[in-house]
């Protein structure tokens, strides 16, 4: 499933399902574009959820972003609110279709809303400053995974691909979105962390000039 809504009970429905269960009013819709992911977090809701083969997340290929923009047109508009580049696995392994895919939504739609969730490391993935790919007001809200207070529980709990110097690179990361996206928010998972690490994990927040959200653990 490549375009979705997110319901009770953590349910991921096609949106044809989601307007019978609920026919009134917006909603967010969630674009899924990759399985891959550069971290292998211990609380990954992939590797702890199964799924109907028709509301799965688990990608059989990549759709291109012709095929995303096709699942766009398709929409019924009136009931979006918001689209959300998340799904199973990390967006920006795929920056430049999340790019286009943004810039094409505020073409198209510029009255809706645009939210990316990740985790932070495309600087690492990418190999330079990736924050100014979001300039030109395409994205409104950028959602963080912050996840620990300092980089070595940052280590244990995502075990990152590029080792310790993730948790600062993802700080970095998220500093520099501030230039370009107008509402930068870091999350930690609550129960995942204790309250002290919490509290810890919000002076960092503090002294960056960051918003930090305690997300609970089936939130998307
Ligand atoms: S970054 Fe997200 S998708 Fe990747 S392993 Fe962690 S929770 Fe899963």
């Amino acid at each position: 499933m490549i375009v979705y809504a997110t319901h009770s009970g953590g349910r991921y429905l096609p949106i044809k399902d989601s307007l019978r269960e609920q026919p009134e009013g917006k909603r967010g819709v969630y674009v899924n574009l990759t399985n891959q992911c550069n971290c292998a977090c211990t609380f990954c809701l992939r590797h702890m959820k199964e799924m109907a083969e028709e509301s799965s997340l688990w990608l059989k290929t990549e759709p291109a972003v012709e095929q995303v923009k096709a699942e766009l047109d398709n929409l019924p508009w009136e009931y979006v609110s918001e689209v959300v580049f998340c799904g199973f696995g990390e967006p920006t392994m795929r920056l430049d279709a999340v790019v286009e895919l943004l810039k094409y939504i505020k073409a198209v739609h510029p009255e809706v809303k645009t939210r990316l969730n990740t985790n932070g490391l495309s600087d690492l993935a990418h190999g330079r400053s990736t924050a100014g790919d979001f300039a030109g007001g395409i994205l409104d809200t950028i959602s963080i995974s912050l996840n620990a207070s300092n980089a070595q529980r940052y280590l244990e709990l995502t075990r990152a691909k590029y080792g310790l110097k993730s948790f600062d690179a993802m700080l970095d990361f998220a500093q520099n979105c501030k230039e370009y996206i107008s509402n930068v928010v870091m999350t930690v998972v609550e129960k995942v962390e204790n309250q002290q690490e919490i509290d810890k994990c919000q002076k960092i927040c503090d002294e960056r000039g960051l918003k930090l959200r305690v997300r609970i653990y089936e939130d998307s």
